[in-house]
């Protein structure tokens, strides 16, 4: 079930990667394993996934410990300044810096580390109350501080769209960060690349890929769906 899901996934990708002109090694697949248990991540390595995502410290962590190392660990939840020091050593990439306090602590943690650790910056491109991510008017001002950090590359740019029933209604979004990624790209701004774009889940990853996603954050599509029965959130 799970190989044919991760299967299924693949072969969308690819799909709307030829319905754009895109090479389908444009797209990275990012597993989204977030309340999943290790046979289920162990599952979808056996397909082939290497990128996996979480949204809590101590969950990635565990995981992390257990499974194979040549795995890479994607950051995508919230993540609070005094949790950043559990991942600095490994994690492959934090999709969800959205404040200058938080990008100085993965600096400190980054240096600690002998490291420069990658990351993304998260903007609420739909402006919505419910999310984290700065506005966009405001991200071009933030990237231009946060790259004056030596231990902190920015790769790009990540964003949550609106839960929609129409993935075409989020393409107006997705095209938008994507032009920002463009300007901010244009301003040639030292130690910022924006060569990611991370954008797209389960209900909406085609058409941000049709709109320039370079890494898609699937979990639901995968693993099926989370049971949070018995949690907070
Ligand atoms: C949970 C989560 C996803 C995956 O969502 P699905 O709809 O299950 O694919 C993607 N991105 C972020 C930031 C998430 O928290």
């Amino acid at each position: 079930m799970l190989k044919e899901n991760y299967r299924n996934v693949q072969e969308n990708i690819q799909r709307a990667c030829e319905k754009v002109n895109r090479s389908v090694d444009e797209v990275t697949l990012i597993s989204v394993s977030k309340t999943k248990p290790l046979s289920m991540l162990q599952e979808a390595y056996d397909c082939g996934a290497r990128e996996y995502g979480e949204n809590k410290v101590q969950e990635m962590t565990e995981k992390e410990g257990q499974l194979p190392k040549d795995i890479h660990w994607h950051m995508i939840g919230h993540l609070q300044t005094n949790k950043v020091k559990y991942i600095a050593p490994y994690v492959h990439l934090i999709h969800s810096v959205d404040s200058l306090k938080l990008a100085q602590e993965i600096n400190r943690q980054g240096e600690k580390c002998n490291r420069s650790i990658p990351i993304l910056i998260e903007v609420n491109i739909a402006e919505e109350e419910s999310k984290f991510g700065i506005k966009k008017d405001e991200t071009i001002s933030l990237v231009r501080e946060i790259s004056k950090l030596p231990h902190v590359a920015i790769k790009g740019l990540m964003t949550i769209a609106p839960f929609v029933d129409d993935p075409e209604d989020n393409r107006v979004y997705f095209r938008g960060i994507k032009e920002l990624s463009v300007d901010i790209a244009n301003e040639n701004i030292d130690n910022v690349c924006m060569d990611v774009l991370s954008m797209g889940m389960t209900g909406d990853y085609m058409v941000a890929i049709e709109e320039g996603a370079t890494m898609v954050r699937v979990g639901t599509g995968i693993f099926g769906e989370r049971d949070y029965t018995g949690e907070r959130n």
